[in-house]
């Protein structure tokens, strides 16, 4: 079967995707698949350079506000397909990072991936502790490059991890706050998560 290869791996747009069909439905995508007529959705998996354009006619349809938060949303639907689909290959599932405490548990995670979404962007995503917070920063991801501050993927990144972290704290939400960004000229994405849950 299929689904017993473990050496398929999908990468962030197949989660994009399916994360952005979940959050505005299928109709909504078929509406994009067809102005963006080299798609060829649903046969074709998506390819990176084919995000940009999908992210672009969001913010063409719904605005730059609605497009942020329909992208957001998809970030955090985005996890769950993740979750379900590559959970075991990505090490969420072993018991060295089930039964690890609290902060643990979300360090291990987050440099989980970090280390996933590096090899998707083929750039570097890494992981550094802080006191109070995480700093999980993206450098010359293709995301990233030539984007203005609006119709980028980083409020995806955002939800995602989001997800991740009300996931694996057992429903406790963290805040998340994108402090310097390559769309206003920053060297990197760089997403400041707070150590502690929002009381
Ligand atoms: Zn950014």
């Amino acid at each position: 079967m299929v689904t017993q290869n473990a050496t398929v791996m999908f990468g962030i747009p197949h989660y994009f995707r399916l994360g952005l069909e979940e959050t505005i439905g299928p109709d909504e995508l078929e509406k994009i698949n067809v102005q963006l007529a080299g798609l060829k959705l649903p046969q074709n998996e998506l390819t990176m350079a084919q995000v940009k354009p999908i992210r672009q006619k969001l913010d063409e349809i719904y605005g730059t506000i609605g497009a942020r938060g329909i992208t957001m949303c998809s970030g955090r639907a985005a996890f769950k397909h993740l979750l379900s689909q590559q959970g075991k290959q990505l090490g969420f599932e072993s018991e060295t990072f089930r039964f690890l405490p609290g902060r643990f548990k979300l360090k291990k995670g987050l440099s989980l991936l970090a280390s996933w979404m590096g090899k998707n962007y083929q750039e570097k995503v890494f992981l550094e502790s802080k006191e109070k917070h995480w700093l999980f920063s993206v450098a010359d991801c293709y995301e990233c490059t030539n984007i203005n501050s609006t119709g980028s993927m980083c409020d995806f990144t955002t939800g995602f991890l989001q997800e991740f972290l009300t996931w694996a704290s057992g429903g406790k939400f963290y805040r998340i706050q994108e402090t310097t960004c390559r769309g206003k000229g920053d060297e990197f994405c760089s997403f400041m998560i707070d150590k502690d849950p929002v009381e």
